[in-house]
């Protein structure tokens, strides 16, 4: 299902909503405290390589219809390119750009040996039927079968793609190549290759690095109060493992409405009431809420887990947790960036925050690559010391060089990868 979820309060400056300005605000920002020379920063500001593809697809009525995609590949400095694929109207270049360039800072804060890519298809998915879906896929992949594989770009699901989508990926993917390739793209069903702990990972990831900002900022566990914006991929699987681990989570935001429950929401009974329903809201066992005010409630964790541009200049103060963890890509404008700071938000940036799922990726590349198959434990611990490794290189460099949190995950990410570069040389 296509889920609709606008900012609360559209600002009334675009700029500030182009996820490319945040980025590269921030990079700038990262880039001039690490005093990084102008030809590296010119190096790691542009992406190395980018895709636009028109992509003709028969309609079930037998019409033609052609769609744009792309594929951006941001750097391939520490590896292949590595990152989603998103399917939904509002897709533009710029914000493919700024994803890719997210993931490269991703998979750098967490010493994984990839860069970073991003592709997006600009279509309505809602609108499309199954079969559409999959010739689009499909053709999409063929357009770009030179420029993916293991060793060159590894695609994985984003917003409004799934294990499915992957399949269909593979596939054709391994068609043109003659033989069955599964380490081409992660997030694939575990009978196809997938790894085992990745759906629930960037949920989970999520959960880790929450509870080590707990532990530092002297909160207990038990009676934390958790608030989680969006009930999808990230969201849904990050208060499932929450609420199992016996978090309390008061309310659940999502594009239609929001229901709350002082006392904490059963995770599991939502779940089945959205399933027959199509909704959260309505849910028995709380009550129905504001969007607006339950985003904003107090509480002790926020995790905006939906969509870019939640948290602006025009709203940031109004924000009332002591930890935002951003399961989402880009949830907060870099305009807000110092409100939050002012505020003393503990800020876990989404470039930590939600590595969980690229984590998890990592480990399906590579047992693919092994042919040799992990069990959920082993996945899930092995993603649980990465993640609390990120987190606790982050925040000793935040305190090392007196910076926020964001600050250090991109200056720890700029410095590693403009490291692999000068060691690299430039080819020429
Ligand atoms: N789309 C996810 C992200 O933004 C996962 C990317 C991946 O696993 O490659 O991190």
């Amino acid at each position: 299902m296509l889920v609709e979820n606008p900012p609360f309060h559209v600002a009334t400056e675009d700029a500030e909503l182009n996820p490319l300005l945040s980025a590269e605000a921030r990079f700038d920002a990262a880039a001039q405290a690490l005093g990084l020379d102008d030809g590296m920063r010119k190096v790691l500001r542009s992406p190395s390589r980018e895709l636009t593809v028109n992509i003709p697809v028969l309609l079930d009525d037998g019409r033609i219809e052609v769609f744009t995609g792309y594929r951006v590949q941001h750097s391939i400095a520490r590896g292949p390119a590595k990152g989603g694929i998103r399917y939904a109207p509002d897709v533009t270049l710029d914000e493919v750009r700024a994803l890719a360039s997210w993931m490269t800072w991703k998979c750098a804060v967490t010493n994984l040996p990839f860069g970073g890519g991003k592709g997006g298809i600009i279509c309505d998915p809602a609108l499309l039927s199954q079969g559409e879906l999959e010739r689009l896929t499909r053709r999409y992949t063929a357009q770009l079968y030179e420029f993916i594989g293991p060793e060159i770009d590894v695609p994985a699901p984003d917003m409004n793609t799934n294990e499915q989508t992957m399949a269909w990926i593979m596939d054709t993917y391994s068609m043109r190549a003659g033989h069955t390739q599964t380490a081409v793209v992660t997030g694939k069903p575990v009978d196809l290759g997938g790894s085992r702990g990745r759906t629930e990972a960037t949920g989970r990831g999520c959960m880790v690095v929450v509870e080590q900002a707990l532990r530092k900022l002297g909160i207990d566990r038990a009676s934390a109060r958790v608030v989680i914006q969006g009930f999808g991929n990230v969201g849904g699987m990050a208060a499932k493992v929450m609420s199992r681990a016996g978090f309390k989570i008061i309310a659940i935001v999502e594009w239609d409405g929001a229901v709350y429950n002082e006392n904490g929401l059963d995770i599991r009974a939502l779940t089945e009431h959205r399933r027959q329903t199509g909704s959260i809201v309505d849910f028995a066992d709380g009550v129905n809420m504001d969007r607006e005010e339950a985003f904003f409630l107090e509480t002790d964790v926020l995790v905006p887990a939906a969509k870019e541009n939640v948290i602006t200049s025009h709203n940031a103060h109004r924000i009332r947790a002591k930890i935002l963890c951003e399961g989402a890509n880009g949830p907060t404008t870099a305009a807000a960036d110092p409100i939050l700071h002012d505020k003393g938000i503990f800020v876990i940036p989404d470039i930590l925050a939600n590595a969980g799922g690229v984590t998890v990726s990592y480990f399906e590349w590579v047992q693919d690559r092994m042919g040799y198959f992990w069990n959920e434990q082993l996945v899930n611990d092995r993603m649980e010391e990465i993640m609390i490794n990120s987190f606790r290189d982050v925040v000793a460099y935040a305190e090392k060089h007196r910076v926020d949190n964001r600050l250090a995950a991109y200056m720890l990410a700029l410095d590693r990868v403009a490291f692999a570069i000068k060691l690299r040389g430039i080819y020429a």
